[in-house]
């Protein structure tokens, strides 16, 4: 019996001990399952990957960290990944590179932050006003997205998986209120991606600020407003010290994160070390989704209990922002035809699933 279909019986029915017998190099407790079998013993396989967040970052960072060791877990010990935390190997930004050119074998990242490369990877991460996270699973996996995704990372050398996602993000902090379109002209804003371009056309000064210097920016009012993620990570950062009005989310409904590898070394990986990265990434996408979803619940309740006040953008400001997004969106397919396929592609996956999420979740939700 080969090793892998050994493999499949032994999972599907449990080990039957005539069959295993037949497998070199298994004793007799490993047969009966008091030592696990160990795949690949014989390569043992160790991957460096490099991640854009500072160690043990609450929920994308500890999330990566728990990939890890469920890599290790699943391989029996035979595919090791070590993960280092933002300027440990390279610096946070310079992970996408360093992969492309093998320097380390992956990175945990985000998307967005290479559109310098090509316009088109900010999409990967999702685009404001449209498709929610698992409308954004489903648009990957069957509607053609991992398919671009994949065919445009291979010219720099990588193979993408989705490695988490953050659920809808708010719209941000706020120091006065926004009544009307007129309210946001001249704003100062800390907000990047397209949400940003968008801002732009709406009269806001979208700004890029490092982590570390936004809380201080905002507090002495050389900011007006700035976006983070959800309740969990903004109540850590302390902006609702600094600002009264926390806005609900328009412009990262489900901001994907990626995990990925040098395509070369992937492609050298065994089978079961490439369904083992599968299959982590994918435990990993749904435990980090649903720990957003849980940590953001209660800093929600906290935030309440401190007296912030939630808000939602009038009617009009979000009517402004999606023409504005229609504008930025045909302005960069015009710049760009791999903008313009992934766009394309998202779109008419949005109008097949839109229909069906309306009559199943937001029907549901707007009844219960
Ligand atoms: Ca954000």
């Amino acid at each position: 019996m080969k090793r892998r279909e050994f493999l499949k019986s032994a999972a599907v029915a449990g080990v039957a001990a005539g069959a295993a017998a037949t497998f070199t190099g298994c004793t007799r407790e490993q047969i009966e399952g008091k030592k696990s079998v160990n795949i690949n013993r014989q390569r043992k396989v160790t991957l460096k990957i490099a991640t854009s967040w500072p160690a043990h970052f609450p929920i994308m960072g500890t999330g990566v960290e728990r990939f890890a060791q469920k890599v290790q877990q699943m391989s029996g010990g035979s595919l090791q990944i070590k993960i280092y935390p933002k300027n440990i190997l390279v610096p946070a930004l310079a992970v996408f590179d360093a992969t492309s050119s093998g320097q380390i074998d992956g990175f945990h990242s985000g998307p967005y932050y290479w559109k310098g490369k090509n316009a088109a990877f900010a999409l990967f991460s999702g685009a404001p006003l449209r498709m929610t996270a698992s409308e954004l699973s489903c648009w990957m996996n069957y509607g053609g997205g991992y398919e671009l995704w994949r065919e445009l990372y291979a010219r720099y050398n990588l193979h993408p998986f989705i490695g988490g996602n953050t659920g809808v993000q708010m719209g941000g902090w706020f120091r006065k209120p926004i009544d009307s379109p007129e309210d946001l002209k001249g704003l100062k804003m800390r907000i990047p991606g397209l949400g940003g371009e968008v801002m732009a056309k709406l009269g806001v000064n979208p700004i890029l600020l490092p982590a570390g210097e936004i809380y201080t920016a905002l507090e002495r009012g050389t900011i007006d407003a700035t976006e983070w993620v959800g309740p969990a990570l903004d109540i850590r950062m302390g902006f609702y010290k600094v600002a009264k009005y926390y806005y609900t989310g328009w412009h990262e409904p489900g901001s994907i994160l990626e995990l990925t590898f040098n395509k070369l070394r992937f492609d050298r990986l065994g089978d079961e070390h490439k369904a083992v990265i599968r299959y982590a990434a994918e435990a990993m996408t749904s435990e980090m989704y649903h720990e957003f979803m849980h940590e953001n619940a209660l800093a929600l309740k906290k935030l309440k209990e401190l007296g912030i006040e939630i808000r939602d953008f009038p009617p009009q400001v979000i009517a402004a922002a999606k023409e504005a997004m229609e504008e930025v969106a045909r302005e960069q397919s015009r710049k760009s035809e791999d903008f313009k396929r992934v766009f394309d592609s998202m779109e008419r996956y949005y109008a097949l699933i839109k229909p069906w999420t309306q009559i199943s979740e937001t029907k549901f939700c707007s009844i219960r």
